[in-house]
């Protein structure tokens, strides 16, 4: 049986919004495949992980104080998570994460949580904390060359700047900063974005697109996700598109 690994970092510090269930759901959806996703976790303090092992690294989303509790620990698997990145392990994180893999996050205390600095993007939160980009979310990526409608829910007081390479174009919501026009980060192996959901229940193909490029990259061959049925998951997105951008 073919077999892909994930490290969970922090799942029990970085869980906004169901943001485990992106876990899950690439576990479900690998299992459709008839591929096994073997699940490990870092927390606070684990010394032995292993990150170059990895095929998909990921990151939920936290507040500012869960953010300021593993800053530390996150600092001291940068030689491991770099190395992950350059060998072309998958990373995928989702707000919180996604600031903390940049330069810096200035919190909305006004304190300076210094971020791995893996990518160029930096993170400014207002200190009035009623200042926050919150709601529902749609945006336009490119998945597999493809354009799609990627749905979510952002709740951020941070807004990230200096980013070169956004995962999309922001159709209804703020994005990476109050009524922007850009959402998140990507490139080939990296997606980091505000929009929790769990985002990969909502964009079943943004999913599929992460199994396709970890399954390629282990076998050296184009890796074709089988069909599956996605009747409800197509149903749902529907009405959310029909809701927030008035599509039928
Ligand atoms: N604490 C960060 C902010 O407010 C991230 C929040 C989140 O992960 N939803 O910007």
């Amino acid at each position: 049986m073919a077999e892909l690994k994930l490290l969970h970092m922090y799942p029990n510090l970085l869980d906004l919004y169901g943001d485990s269930g992106n876990v899950e759901i690439l576990k479900y959806r690998c299992a459709l495949r008839g591929i096994d996703l073997k699940v490990s976790r870092h927390i606070i303090g684990d010394r032995d992980t292993d990150f170059e092992g990895m095929d998909i690294i990921y990151l939920g989303g936290g507040a500012d104080l869960e953010q300021q509790m593993l800053a530390e620990d996150l600092l001291s698997c940068a030689d491991g998570i770099k190395a992950a990145y350059e060998k072309g392990s998958f990373l995928l994180m989702i707000c919180g994460g996604y600031q903390l893999l940049g330069q810096y996050y200035l919190d909305s205390n006004g304190e300076k949580i210094k971020g791995l600095g893996l990518f160029d993007y930096y993170t400014v939160a207002s200190t009035d904390k009623r200042k926050r980009c919150i709601g529902n979310i749609v945006i336009e990526a490119d998945i597999g060359g493809e354009p799609y409608k990627v749905i979510g829910f952002e709740n951020h007081g941070g807004q990230t700047k200096a980013v070169k390479t956004p995962f999309g174009r922001v159709l209804a919501g703020n994005g990476n900063e109050f009524s922007s026009s850009t959402e998140g980060y990507m490139e080939k192996n990296v997606v980091a974005t505000y929009l929790h959901g769990p985002l990969l229940s909502k964009n079943p193909k943004l999913s599929d697109h992460i199994i396709s490029y970890c399954m390629t990259r282990q076998t050296g061959e184009e890796f074709t996700p089988s069909a599956v049925n996605d009747k409800l998951e197509e149903e749902c997105r529907e009405v959310l598109l029909e809701r927030l951008l008035g599509e039928k």
